[in-house]
């Protein structure tokens, strides 16, 4: 349920509505807006008696429930835009921020190089996975720690933060030491056991639509990391399954605005996954940014063709150079900001 503090209320009051949904064994997740306090109170389906008692309480105007199942994501508890700030950007709130970077991380050589090319044409995160999801258990699975290392090393040097995947509850720990940014694959995103572990973890989340997820459940997965108490969650459209096979998957850019009515949180596309080759990665990236995305996800790697995970889909540098040029003018005319190119 959600209460609405009255305009005018006394702190006091307010810590005592706080106090009392804690006593309740609810959760309380408090918005301060300018025109009204809001505190969510969230928990299992509230009584009406108990909705009744909190309408009592001294300083507030009403209590509400909240419609959706999903209470600490709604834009119902927090009626204005989430914005995660990193040290090179921000997202969310009419803020675009672009994470590039190989699918996987091969080689120190190979990591560096897109690391230093992505940052001049202006990403504003590395990404890379050291652990892989592969379909097949033959294929490349990643350097693991190795690769965390490497990416360490990368943002070292370039000072771009690391947004890189962790495939299991155990490894929580250890992706964590070396990640700015935890990513939950879209074969994970169901997963909640782990969705769990990185609610505790601290660091921001990328989350990915598993395949098969409908936009709720994509909602509900979320839930599972806010309902840890971590509210930096970044949610990311990578395509569904439909009967289309021209392309690896089909992008859903109707899920920017759907979510965007429905959340707080930010929104970003990843196109390269849905292309599954590389023509078709810019027009997909810059459909993503005009439906509202207020991110993107961008595969690319030093030399594509020799990538030991996802090669088709990898822009070659100079395409990743054309898409942040259009990118950038993309996002002006918009009227949004694409944070600043990384200096130094
Ligand atoms: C990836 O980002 O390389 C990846 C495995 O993505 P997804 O989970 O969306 O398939
Ligand atoms: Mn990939």
């Amino acid at each position: 349920m959600l209460i609405v503090m009255k305009r005018g209320y006394m702190e006091e009051e307010l810590q005592a509505v706080i106090r009392e949904i804690e006593k309740v064994g609810y959760r309380p997740h408090l918005s301060r807006g300018v025109e009204t306090t809001l505190v969510g109170a969230i928990g299992r389906g509230p009584t009406p008696e108990l909705m009744e008692h909190f309408r009592a309480l001294p300083g507030v105007a009403e209590v509400i429930p909240i419609s959706k199942p999903w209470k600490l994501a709604s834009l119902e508890v927090q009626p204005f835009p989430t914005v995660l700030e990193f040290p090179t950007g921000k997202t969310g709130g009419g803020h675009v921020m672009v994470a590039a970077g190989p699918c996987g991380v091969e080689s120190r050589d190979q990591t560096l190089k897109a690391a230093r090319y992505v940052k001049a044409h202006g990403a504003h995160m590395l990404r890379g996975g050291a652990f892989k999801p592969r379909t097949s258990p033959y294929a490349f699975q990643g350097l693991g720690v190795e690769g965390l290392k490497i990416l360490a090393e990368a943002k070292r040097e370039t000072g771009l933060p690391i947004v890189t995947e962790v495939l299991s509850p155990d490894q929580v720990e250890l992706v964590a030491e070396h990640a700015d940014v935890l990513q939950i694959g879209a074969r994970n995103a169901q997963n909640f056991a782990l969705l769990q572990a990185v609610g505790e973890a601290g660091k921001p989340v990328l989350l990915k639509r598993g395949m098969s997820m409908t936009l709720e459940e994509f909602l509900m997965s979320a839930e599972y990391v806010l309902s840890r108490g971590n509210m930096r969650v970044i949610l990311v459209e990578r395509g569904i399954r439909t009967f289309e096979k021209a392309t690896r998957f089909t992008l859903d850019v109707a899920a920017v605005p759907v979510l965007k009515s429905w959340t707080h949180l930010p929104v970003w596309i990843d196109p390269s996954h849905p292309a599954g080759k590389r023509d078709w990665v810019i027009p997909l990236a810059l459909a993503g940014l005009a439906a509202g995305a207020d991110g993107l996800i961008v595969e690319t790697h030093p030399e594509p063709e020799k990538a030991l995970s996802d090669a088709a889909q990898q822009l070659h540098e100079e395409e990743f150079a054309e898409l942040m040029e259009k990118a950038r003018r993309l996002v002006a005319a918009l009227d949004r900001t694409l944070s600043a190119p990384v200096l130094g």
